[in-house]
């Protein structure tokens, strides 16, 4: 009677696994090295701060395995995406403007927000006006139309469909079609933030610090039976979990103080990471001090 019933549950789950984003989970695990590229991944993956302003340097410390020592020192953590998505930036732009001519008399279409720095969308994501915690309008890759008739704006109405249109006819996606947040003004130039990571994967770094708030997000959605209001960070995260499994990770819970540790010195306008190979922990820098971690794996959890 019980296995009658479980077969058909155990065919919904899986079922749901298909098109469900898994959750990533760091597994302990030993590590017999890490590039320096890991550092920036291990860093930006436990940075919600954004306190980044008065930082001046990054300082990777690396202790092999057989106990030598090395260190490298990066001024900034970005992926170069402002020489990466240069030429899809100035398609963007010339295909934004030339709507500009595109909207006729007697109505007139203006841009009133295009490009915005992190802090700026992070603002708006908290006041409610944005659903994103990094935006295309971080990389130059969208813009908000706003579009007045004999001088007065309008909020909405049919125009708006029509520019919708024009800026699809033209290869870009409104946020017209958003769903759950219908954003008429609004155009960018990939159809979510998957489409841009399979791209252009090094552009992932910049969402790693907002996976698990997207995840958050995502699972509540999930839990309420409203997955269809989330299709795009579940391909946002599924996307970003592919890029980083079975990579280096800082498993979360935090270790006591190492002994090894004591010499650690941080130095003031700066961030450390420090990976111990021999030891097998990591120490990453929050704020004044920081926390140690269990050295692991990603690996995609099976069982949501
Ligand atoms: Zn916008």
């Amino acid at each position: 009677m019980i296995l009658i019933g479980l077969i058909p549950l155990l065919w919904f789950f899986l079922g749901l696994s298909d098109s469900d984003a898994r959750q990533r989970v760091c597994e302990p695990q030993r590590l017999e090295s890490i590039d320096w590229e890991e550092f920036k991944w291990l860093y930006k993956q436990q940075d919600s701060t954004f306190s980044t302003d008065s930082i001046s340097s990054y300082v990777f410390i690396r202790i092999n395995p057989d106990g030598t020592k090395e260190t490298r020192e990066f001024s900034q953590l970005h992926q170069p995406w402002t020489e990466l998505l240069a030429a899809e930036i100035d398609s963007f732009k010339v295909r934004r403007d030339s709507l500009l001519s595109r909207i006729h008399t007697p109505y007139r279409l203006r841009y009133t927000s295009t490009t915005r720095n992190k802090k700026q969308q992070l603002a708006l994501q908290k006041k409610g006006f944005s659903k994103a915690f990094i935006s295309f309008h971080n990389f130059g890759l969208a813009a908000d139309g706003a579009i007045y008739r004999k001088g007065r704006y309008l909020k909405r109405g049919a125009i708006y469909d029509q520019y919708g249109l024009k800026a699809k006819a033209l290869g870009l996606f409104w946020g017209g079609d958003f769903v759950g947040f219908p954003d008429p003004g609004h155009i960018q130039a990939f159809l979510n933030s998957a489409s841009l990571i399979q791209k252009y994967p090094a552009v992932a770094l910049e969402y790693e610090p907002f996976k698990s708030a997207y995840e958050r997000n995502y699972f509540k959605k999930v839990d309420i039976g409203r997955e269809e209001l989330v299709e795009d960070s579940r391909d946002l995260l599924n996307e970003l979990n592919k890029l980083r499994v079975n990579k280096p990770c800082a498993c979360s819970q935090a270790i006591p103080f190492p002994v090894s540790a004591l010499d650690l010195q941080l130095k003031p306008h700066s961030i450390t990471v420090m990976a111990n190979l021999k030891e097998q922990y990591i120490f990453i820098q929050k704020g004044s001090f920081g926390y140690f971690y269990p050295m692991g794996i990603w690996k995609l959890n099976d069982a949501n």
